[in-house]
């Protein structure tokens, strides 16, 4: 039995999954393979983890659910283990770099990779009664082969007798990829929809399309704060820094300030709401009459359900939006602009703004904050990227303001270079990004785009992740597995043949697989068909937790020493944006980054071998002397003082623990640790690194473009710091940041390469530079 407190009962029974109950476990109990569609909010993964636990699938195996997000995992581990009282040893979670599993955990959330990597050592997931794919309609990569995987362990287990459960679950209805894919599943397993109580949510295009939509997000903000009833709003934009911009500019215009100083404006505003609001109240009247019979005009405006709006008496709030929605001319938007510039200084309204960021990179505290309380007297505020599309139901929301862009990663398929591009969304995005709107009562969503170009530009749905990205991971890890025909794989959608095959080169280059010249010539006439075979490298290579080149990078490290450098170094360039750039522009809630960090960068590969480590050596000494801070209790300041994202060394740390204890236990007569104290690698411990760094990144070598043989000058200045990267038309240029800039060495292996929009065309840009000597190539870079 589960004992609830009172009020998470309360708030339980107002979830539309609360009254299926019965009837989603019956379906379950019969069934080995259930899918449950239902809104964002609806219940599908606070409540269905309890329906279980309930039924007793707990008792002697654990329930398993996955989460595409980090973040998703830990939040709902805690909030399903707060729901049901219970300690975080039996409503655990799992992610890459940390967790708080136990013997005792029954409940387990977890990311789709974590639990991919079990499978890769109990291919029947024997621990498990029942595996829970949550937002099975992001399509991630992981999501997508676990849904291919467990279609045939699923049936394994009931052959044995010990039955395993499959639910797939997905904030939308489009299943199809799973319901009809006969490969994947023969009979098409059932459906359960979860009726949620949607309120109506009225949808406002934009006249235009405004190429600055941050700048737009921000007017329409300010608008819905300064002229509309109560309720949160939501604003989606592409990213961490225009998330940040965004906080900071709307913290500014309706400033919220707790501290002692401003003693008398909080008494303003603490002591005054009702007045406040009446006298808001009141211009908010005075305005609609006017415009009333804007409004009439505009009555046969779709979807609006005036039955349901909460404001006594009338359709006010109805005139308010018509209001908002007046339509702008060229005019009007000169004045509007004039309005605004005056704004920060004179808001339309006193109200403070409780305004939150949102973003995956932000730390578990922060993003914590949209759950917790709203100061008194404020409106809050979320600036999201697409986190809060589906994975995260912020409370209280009732304006959404949607951007419709998001930022893809995009992969060039042959060479694996990417391109961060802001695209619009996909209309099935834009629906979800609306609908959150609707949750607490009717709510308005306002899409800073018009309707031509949602209808003619947006797709009507975004492609599966696996479809756009490399796959190089995933193809060691199948064949680890022992699944030698990827191509055959049952996946809900397959990815590119071209993909798979790019993929397999780079492992082969690699080593994790035999290459080409080794295996086929000899075999190719009867075994023409069969895949080249994993290495014993490969099988080291995929026993880590981290890309192939990097566990290439620590299978090769057992000498000279050299582990404790390399699990230092795997681990920094394993997590994303250790380094803060300098003037980028940075979250308000951390001390802004030093100027001098450049100059620390420098003085950290001056000379020498550390020097033609180049980056890689940086971020060494990043970590090393984070570790060393961090065992002085300085953590927090040493980060901001030296511009590193100190969440990013946190991760740091925990993988450097894990991977060292990984070696520990796999490599014997090492008895790594973790040393605050790591001095500096020696010269020739340099060298080794550097050749280290090129066999993992042997199909990452680039050259300098050759400055003698150009005659033209001005050609001669443009091609100062570029470089010919292998398989690549145009040459690459070196990120400003990089350590070896004045250096330039003739030849280099680089971490990553990517391509910027610029002007008309674009430019490539190569990062994370180390110098190499030609000669090594031909021992480290087979072919
Ligand atoms: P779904 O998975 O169907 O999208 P969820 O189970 O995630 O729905 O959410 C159900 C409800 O629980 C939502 O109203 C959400 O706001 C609420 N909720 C989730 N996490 C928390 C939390 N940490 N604190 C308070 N409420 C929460
Ligand atoms: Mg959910």
């Amino acid at each position: 039995p589960v004992d609830r407190s009172d009020e998470v009962q309360a708030a339980r029974l107002r979830l539309p999954i609360l009254a299926e109950e019965q009837q989603v476990m019956e379906l379950i109990n019969e069934q080995p393979i259930v899918i449950v569609a239902g809104e964002t909010g609806s219940g599908k993964t606070t409540q269905l983890p309890q329906f279980l636990y309930e039924a007793g699938y707990a008792q002697h195996k654990m329930i398993g659910i996955t989460e595409p997000r980090r973040v998703a995992a830990i939040a709902m581990s805690k909030r399903v283990a707060h729901e049901m009282n219970l300690p975080s040893s039996v409503v655990s979670y799992l992610i890459r770099f940390e967790g708080n599993v136990t013997p005792d955990t029954r409940i387990k959330f977890m990311t789709d990779g974590v639990l991919l990597k079990e499978i890769e050592t109990d291919f029947l997931l024997s621990k498990y009664s029942v595996i829970v794919l949550d937002e099975a309609h992001e399509r991630s990569v992981y999501t997508d082969i676990l849904v291919g995987l467990l279609s045939r362990i699923v049936p394994l287990r009931q052959k044995r007798s010990t039955p395993l459960k499959l639910i797939i679950m997905s904030a939308t209805l489009r299943v199809s990829d799973f319901t009809e894919n006969t490969r994947l599943f023969k009979t098409p397993p059932p459906l359960i929809k979860v009726e949620a109580r949607q309120f109506p949510v009225t949808v406002h295009f934009q006249k235009r399309t405004p190429d600055d939509y941050v700048a737009e997000a921000y007017r329409k903000t300010l608008k819905i704060h300064s002229q509309l009833p109560e309720g949160g709003i939501l604003v989606f934009v592409t990213g961490q820094q225009e998330v940040n911009q965004l906080v900071r500019k709307l913290r500014r215009t309706f400033p919220y300030k707790p501290t002692g100083q401003q003693v008398n404006e909080i008494k303003e505003v603490k002591e005054q709401p009702a007045v406040e609001q009446q006298f808001e109240l009141k211009r908010v009247m005075r305005n609609l009459r006017k415009s009333k019979k804007k409004f009439l005009a505009q009555i046969s405006l779709p979807s609006i359900n005036l039955d349901d709006y909460k404001l006594p008496g009338d359709d006010t709030e109805a005139d308010m939006h018509s209001d908002l929605e007046e339509e702008r001319d060229e005019a009007d938007e000169e004045e509007e602009d004039e309005l605004l510039d005056g704004l920060n200084e004179q808001p339309g309204t006193k109200q403070p703004l409780w305004v939150l960021p949102l973003y995956s990179l932000l730390s578990s505290e922060q993003q914590n904050r949209i759950f917790e309380p709203i100061p008194e007297g404020c409106r809050l505020c979320v600036v999201s990227t697409n986190v809060a599309e589906t994975s995260l139901t912020i409370p209280h929301i009732k304006y959404v303001v949607d951007s419709g862009r998001q930022k893809t990663r995009l992969y060039d398929k042959l060479t694996g270079v990417s391109a961060f591009v802001v695209t619009y969304t996909s209309k099935a995005s834009a629906d979800q990004r609306a609908g959150r709107a609707g949750r607490v009562s009717a709510g308005h969503c306002y899409r800073l785009y018009s309707s031509a170009v949602y209808n003619d530009l947006f797709p009507e749905f975004s492609q599966p992740d696996i479809q756009q990205k490399p796959v190089d991971d995933l193809m060691l890890q199948m064949r680890c597995m022992g699944i030698d025909r990827v191509l055959h794989f049952p996946f809900p959608s397959p990815p590119d043949a071209l993909q798979l095959q790019a993929a397999e080169q780079r492992l082969c280059v690699l080593g994790a697989l035999e290459s080409s010249s080794n295996s086929s010539s000899s075999s190719s006439t009867n075994e023409k068909d069969l895949p080249p075979a994993v290495t014993q490298l490969g099988r080291v290579i995929s026993r880590f937790p981290v890309a192939p080149r990097y566990g290439k990078m620590l299978a090769l490290s057992n000498q000279f020493q050299l582990l404790p450098y390399t699990v230092c170094l795997v681990a920094a360039l394993s997590v994303q944006e250790l380094l803060l750039e300098t003037g980028v522009q940075r979250d308000d809630d951390v001390a802004p980054a030093s100027n001098n960090f450049h100059k620390l960068r420098l003085s950290w590969a001056n000379h020498g071998q550390y020097q033609l480590l180049g980056d890689p050596m940086v971020l060494m000494r990043a970590v090393g002397a984070a570790e060393y801070a961090h065992s002085q209790s300085k953590l927090d300041s040493f980060c901001a003082t030296n511009g590193l994202r100190s969440k990013a060394i946190g991760e740091v740390r925990k993988l450097r623990v894990q991977l060292t204890n990984e070696i520990n236990l796999n490599v014997s007569h090492v008895e790594l640790c973790v040393d605050p104290q790591l001095k500096p690698p020696t010269e020739t411990q340099a060298r080794l690194l550097r050749q280290i760094l090129l066999a993992g990144m042997g199909d990452q070598v680039a050259r300098k473009v050759p400055l003698d043989e150009i005659s033209d000058k001005e050609e001669r200045r443009r091609l100062k710091y570029a470089y010919n990267c292998a398989d690549m038309e145009q040459p690459a240029f070196l990120h400003v940041s990089s350590v070896l800039k004045q250096a330039k060495p003739e030849w280099i292996v680089y971490q990553e390469a990517y391509e910027l929009q610029q002007g008309d065309g674009s430019k490539m840009f190569i990062r994370g530079i180390t110098a190499i000597e030609p000669e090594w190539l031909l021992v480290y870079v087979p072919q």
